[in-house]
């Protein structure tokens, strides 16, 4: 007998899930919504790999819904649309990132902050309004409200557009929302993954001072003369992080591990600002006394409204702001969790699913 996953909706979808907390990916049918009358249903050409994806299909958060098909910075073109939707039609080059429904009726619904919904939907290892579960861009294929797609610009590739989806508008967000956005700041960016690296180009765009705060001494010399960054401290070196200490206006934390606290709120000037953004399994010491001397904030973030991730992408468009991408085959995406764990890409993995996703 088929499987629930392969016939509680009408279409036929392929991609590949993982089936328990191993860690380990293999391919997978399931299906898909027919598209309703504001629904988008686009070909997925490319799908990014977050941090989140690995913490996910290891149910390190302890939320995960088995089989899971990951994936939220998906790109595509639109192959069907329905009859009110207006604003894509067939061939439009378009994005799904984290959220795929909201209520849309709460406060933060209206403020565009879907993302602060508490009815807000993921994109994969969630409950559609039915029941049914979202399975994500590891696929062929997605269905989405159009109010949940977004537009990408002729002039972004769709391998380098599909990151910005979720770890672009991670950091965009925060940026903006916590004034970090403004030229002449001196803004830190801890840990140089995929979050990290594209906090490095937004504030770089917005016209700051960047420092990247980081274990890996071998990022150095790329992140100041490829990635633009001003300077490059080595957490882990007690020298170099005294000598900057009380510099820093504000720091994005991207770390997916748990990590100290401390160190990064002494780089920080009085009145500066320490933006969580990674999402580690367990919880971080937070030392008070540090923070009182100098008002100094704690805050965190998450994602971004769908308005706000529209203008993000625009923005790195128009700025030629892209993240780097290594592209690889679907049947590598094991090897590639391996080495994500390890810090061990420069600086997303963008799986090539048009071409390389085959039953
Ligand atoms: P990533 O590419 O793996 O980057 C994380 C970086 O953190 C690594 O490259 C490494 O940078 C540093 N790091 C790793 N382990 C460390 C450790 N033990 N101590 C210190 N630094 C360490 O991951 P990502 O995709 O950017 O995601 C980062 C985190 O953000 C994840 O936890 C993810 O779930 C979370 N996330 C949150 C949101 C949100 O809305 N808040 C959205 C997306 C992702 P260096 O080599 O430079 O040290
Ligand atoms: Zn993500």
């Amino acid at each position: 007998m088929a499987a629930q996953a392969e016939i509680e909706h009408p279409r036929k979808a392929f991609g590949w899930a993982a089936r328990d907390s191993s860690g380990l990916l293999s391919p997978f049918n399931f299906c898909r919504r027919e598209p309703g009358e504001k629904d988008v249903a686009f070909r997925v050409l490319y799908c990014g790999i977050c941090h989140s994806d690995l913490h996910s299909i290891k149910n390190e958060w302890g939320t995960s819904i088995y089989p899971m098909v990951p994936g939220h910075e998906v790109a595509g073109v639109v192959t069907e649309v329905g009859s009110k939707v207006e604003k894509f039609k067939v061939g439009d080059k378009v994005g799904v990132g984290c959220l795929v429904d909201s209520c849309r009726t709460c406060q933060n619904c209206c403020d565009n902050l879907e993302n602060y919904c508490p009815q807000s939907t993921f994109t994969y290892g969630a409950k559609y309004r039915d029941g049914t579960i979202t399975y994500g861009g590891y696929s062929d294929s997605m269905v989405a409200d159009e109010h949940f797609v977004v537009r990408i610009p002729d002039r972004l590739p769709l391998d380098a557009a599909a990151p910005l989806l979720c770890a672009g508008i991670t950091v965009y967000s925060p940026l903006r929302y916590y004034g970090l956005d403004k030229p002449g700041l001196h803004v830190g960016v801890v840990g140089l993954g995929g979050l990290g690296h594209m906090a490095v180009k937004f504030a770089k765009a917005f016209g700051a001072k960047v420092t990247v705060i980081s274990t890996s001494p071998n990022k150095k010399e790329e992140a100041i003369q490829n990635l633009g960054a001003d300077s490059f401290l080595i957490s882990r070196d007690q020298d170099q992080m005294q000598a900057a200490m009380g510099t820093l206006d504000g720091i994005i934390d991207t770390v997916s591990a748990v990590h100290p606290l401390l160190p990064l709120i002494g780089l920080l000037k009085s009145h500066g600002k320490l933006v969580m953004v990674g999402a580690p399994e367990k919880p971080l010491e937070l030392p008070v006394f540090p923070l009182l001397a100098g008002r100094k904030i704690v805050a965190g973030t998450l994602i971004g409204g769908l308005m706000e991730t529209q203008e993000m992408i625009d923005f790195a468009a128009k700025h030629n702001v892209k993240p780097d991408i290594e592209v690889i085959p679907m049947d590598y995406v094991n090897t590639a969790m391996e080495r994500l764990l390890k810090a061990d890409v420069k600086y997303r993995f963008v799986i090539d699913i048009g071409n390389t996703l085959k039953f």
